[in-house]
Formats: C-alpha cells, structure tokens, sequence
C-alpha cells in the first residue's frame, strides 16, 4: 500500500498549511549536525584556542563544522585536519576563475579541505543584495567543486506576520531546485533561519521550528521521498545552551546553524552536546 504523501503546493499561509510526509516509509537514520558561523569574526591568536578547543573536546553525538573567514581556513585546515572536525567559508563566488577582483572560487575553497559553504546567509541576501538567482549560481558552482552547501532560507518578520513564511522559502529553494534539480540536494544541508532570530536574541520556538522544517522536508519528498528522507535541515537563530536542547528535540530538526554562540568555546560545545 503506498504510503500517504500529501502536499499543499500552493504553500498558503502557514497555520493553514496542510503538510504530510508519512514517516514511516523513512528509513535514514539522519546524524545531527552543528556548524559554527564566525561571520567576520576572529583573529589567528582567538581562533587558535576556539578551533583547538572544539577539536579536543572530540564530540560524537554530532558531525561537527566551523565556516569561518576567508583568511583563516588554512589555519582551521592545519588544527583540524585529522579530527573529526570539518571546516568552510561563509560564501563562495559563482564562478571557476577570471576577472572577478575581491572573489574567491569554490576551487579555492576545496584546495584548502573545506568541506562546507554557507550560501544564502540572509546577511548576504540583505547586505550584499544576493538574489535568489545569484544564490542558485554559487549553489551549482559550489557542487561542482565537490563541496557541500548549506543553503540558507528563512523569513523577515514582515513575510512572517503576512503569512508569507512558507511562500518565501518555497521561492528561495525553488530557484536552487529548478536549476540543480532535486537530486542536487543528496549532498546539501539546509539552514531554516528566520531572519527575524539571526543574531537578535530572539529564538523561533521549537513548535514554530518544526513546523516550517517538516513543511520543508514534505516540499522536498514530493519530489525524491529518499532526498527528502536523507537531508540534514539546522535551524539557525539566536541558538544558545540554553534553548538549544528543545530545539534539537524536534523530530525534524537535524542540528544548528550556530552564530554568536560559536564564538564562546564552551557553549558552542554545550550547544553540540545538547545534540545527544
Ligand atoms: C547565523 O549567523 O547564522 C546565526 C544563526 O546567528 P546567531 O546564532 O547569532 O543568531
């Protein structure tokens, strides 16, 4: 009997949604994952006792990842190498090569181990004016160079308060979809991030997470059950130890995209042992 797989395509206002993806033809059993987002933070002496701090402490409940500033990433690969610790960027360009003053290149970012990039940052949507369709452009060029991108979407607090939440993201996973195509995202993670919790101290509750992350992860089984089945979803937003546990509690919830936090050793850690 085939399983029940009911989606509401039109994606209407959130609490009306209505969103199945019957677990119980789920068969990966999906690692938690939390990754440390510096932003433009850090200098070489800071990093050194973060970085050997988050090495050492040899967490195994989760995969653990740090995507800290260009600089800097040869200095995370030479500490990390070896651990169980990955390391990324917090963009990448679109492009292979050329002309492009002030750009680095996927390639780049793959010659010195890094694993993950951060693609569509709502600070890079809104600071540097990234569009869905240059955010696309990064998402292929960074696939292509064997990395993983952890794709960011999330709401304005406006789009929430309009109803527009899964609107919004249904367009920005869209513009990734429809050109890379579902299967794109076996090697992905997404990133929930409403924009209105991003460093401001005020966290989406865990009900709200969930609802948005298995509205997701529905949208993405209509098109591959095992995709969807498979794909780490963090949610990032204002993550501390102390809210960190309920979160990750959440049936759908795979782990945290982490920023201020991650700047202090030993919550950062705490946040990673609240995965187990
Ligand atoms: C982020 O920068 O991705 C983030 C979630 O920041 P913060 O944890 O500080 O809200």
């Amino acid at each position: 009997m085939p399983k029940r797989l009911e989606i509401d395509w039109q994606w209407p206002k959130l609490l009306k949604s209505k969103v199945f993806f019957d677990r119980s033809a789920a068969t990966t059993m999906r690692k938690k994952l939390v990754v440390g987002n510096w932003k433009m933070h850090g200098r070489l002496e800071s990093n050194r006792g973060l970085l050997e701090g988050v090495r050492d402490a040899a967490i195994t409940s989760c995969e653990v990842a740090v995507c800290v500033s260009y600089p800097y990433i040869a200095q995370a690969q030479s500490i990390l190498a070896d651990s169980g610790v990955t390391w990324g960027a917090q963009n990448c360009s679109e492009y292979d090569l050329g002309a492009y003053t002030g750009e680095v290149a996927p390639a780049m970012l793959a010659d010195f181990g890094c694993r993950y990039v951060l693609l569509g940052h709502s600070e890079r949507r809104t600071l540097y004016g990234e569009t869905d369709a240059v955010i696309a452009a990064k998402f292929g060029a960074a696939r292509a160079a064997g990395l993983t991108p952890i794709l960011c979407v999330g709401e304005t607090l406006t789009e929430r308060v309009a109803g527009e939440t899964l609107a919004v993201i249904d367009r920005q996973l869209a513009a990734v979809l429809n050109t890379a195509g579902v299967e794109a995202l076996r090697k992905t993670v997404l990133a929930y991030e409403p924009v209105w919790a991003v460093g401001t101290g005020r966290t989406a509750t865990p009900d709200q997470v969930q609802e948005v992350h298995a509205a997701v992860r529905a949208k993405i089984a209509a098109a591959s059950p095992a995709v969807a089945d498979g794909i780490q979803i963090l949610y990032g937003g204002s993550v501390k130890p102390q809210n960190a546990r309920e979160l990750f509690a959440k049936t759908d919830v795979d782990g945290g995209l982490i920023g201020g936090a991650s700047l202090v050793l030993n919550d950062f850690l705490a946040i990673c042992r609240a995965t187990n």
